[in-house]
């Protein structure tokens, strides 16, 4: 029996994750969750699985929660979702809250010696080379979630690393790969809403539709798996049948092929080193008929870009990207500024940032307290 923590469980991927553990009752159990503010799905959540241990995040949530769960404890805050993510009878912790709110209950999880099945991917964008080291010192695993990833390490289990000779990341390329630039400039947060393959939360869906995700997903996989940038590739792939790819250096390439099912890299991280029976439905190649692949259009999508800009410089670069990010999709959302508006805000916080090169975790925490107060201003300036 594996104990489970999830930090996030209202979110698509806690709510996925909850649903695996559902189908295999007698492999796994849910001994404490962490949420944000979504309390009536967290009720129920809390009266189906008996967590031992429960959080939220925000404060009056949690004292409405109480109200309604007399007897029951339920912590609040920061510190309460750091409790969940080291908590004692845990084995396992899914790392699925959403943003850089993540960063410090991951890193709390790997301290604790907790397996990570990391969601995550804003906690490796900005401070990967800390999480993995933490990790490596800690002696934890950490297994991605992110069907990239998971596609990766698929493809590399029982290989030699040294023999890779590059990774080939797919995208969807989200609902506007073949829009032009004068198109994008009237879309709407809730025409970005619409992804045409994945059901996920709101910020990776506007994430995805700006190929900001898979930018930060290049990032994330440099740290995962100790790759340079140079060989991290993307391609356009609008069918989400081949989640990525890896090349050796025999120019043999492997691919991990599914249907598009959170349920499938997420049951991966969760069973592994085992697979478990059909937790997502099966590949009918037939009815799909032809798989496609272009590059993808760096003018019409900045933030690639800008991405891996980022992680070749390193140091506080990818926090402040991350955080500007973060910023702009939110202002995004709000109606308070346009689609193309979004790299305009991470390219001026980025290039008015003065990286640090060698920044501990609390430098990482400044530059992305740095970044969102100059992203704010950059959004008024634009403001519609
Ligand atoms: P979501 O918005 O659906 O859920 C986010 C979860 O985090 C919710 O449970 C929310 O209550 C919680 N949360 C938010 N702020 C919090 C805070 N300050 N403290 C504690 N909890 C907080 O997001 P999602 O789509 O599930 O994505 C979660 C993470 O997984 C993101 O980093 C995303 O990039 C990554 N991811 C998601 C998918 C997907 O299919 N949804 C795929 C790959 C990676
Ligand atoms: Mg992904």
């Amino acid at each position: 029996m594996k104990n489970i923590a999830i930090l996030g469980s209202t979110g698509s991927i806690g709510r996925n994750t909850l649903d695996v553990i559902a189908q295999n009752r007698d492999r796994f159990r849910v001994t404490a969750l962490a949420a944000g503010s979504n309390i009536d799905l967290f009720e129920q959540q809390i009266k189906i699985f008996s967590p031992g241990l429960i959080a939220v995040a925000d404060k009056d949530a949690a004292s409405a929660l109480r109200k309604r769960l007399k007897g029951v404890e339920i912590l609040s805050g920061e510190e309460g979702i750091n409790r969940v993510a080291a908590h004692e009878e845990a084995d396992f912790v899914i790392s699925a809250i959403v943003g850089s709110a993540g960063l410090l209950p991951t890193i709390t999880a790997i301290k604790a010696g907790k397996t990570v099945g990391i969601a995550n991917k804003e906690a490796l964008v900005m401070a990967g080379d800390i999480v993995m080291k933490e990790a490596k010192k800690n002696k934890v695993k950490i297994l991605p979630v992110d069907s990239e990833h998971s596609a990766v390490a698929q493809c590399i289990e029982g290989q030699n690393s040294s023999e890779i000779r590059r990774i080939i990341l797919t995208a969807s390329g989200g609902p506007f790969v073949d829009r032009t630039k004068k198109d994008l400039h009237h879309i709407k947060a809730k025409d970005a809403l619409k992804h045409p393959n994945w059901s996920m939360g709101r910020k990776i869906t506007i994430d995805s539709a700006t190929l900001m995700n898979k930018g930060l997903e290049v990032i994330e996989a440099c740290w995962l798996f100790d790759l340079p940038p140079e060989k991290v590739d993307v391609l356009i792939h609008p069918q989400s049948i081949i989640h990525s790819l890896v090349e050796f250096k025999d120019r043999s390439c492997l691919a991990q092929m599914s249907m598009p099912d959170m349920r499938g890299p997420i049951s991966y991280a969760l069973s592994y080193p085992e697979r478990l029976a059909e937790p997502i439905p099966g590949l009918e190649l037939e009815k799909i008929g032809s798989l496609t692949f272009r590059k993808p259009d760096h003018d019409l999508f900045p933030c690639l870009s800008y991405a891996y800009e980022a992680i070749k410089t390193g140091g506080t670069a990818p926090a402040v990207l991350n955080a500007a990010n973060e910023i702009a999709v939110h202002a995004f959302l709000a109606d308070a500024v346009g689609f193309n508006d979004i790299p305009v805000v991470i390219k001026k916080t980025v290039e008015s940032h003065t990286v640090n090169t060698a920044p501990d975790l609390a430098d990482v925490l400044e530059a992305d307290r740095w970044a969102r107060e100059k992203a704010v201003l950059y959004v008024k300036e634009l403001g519609i």
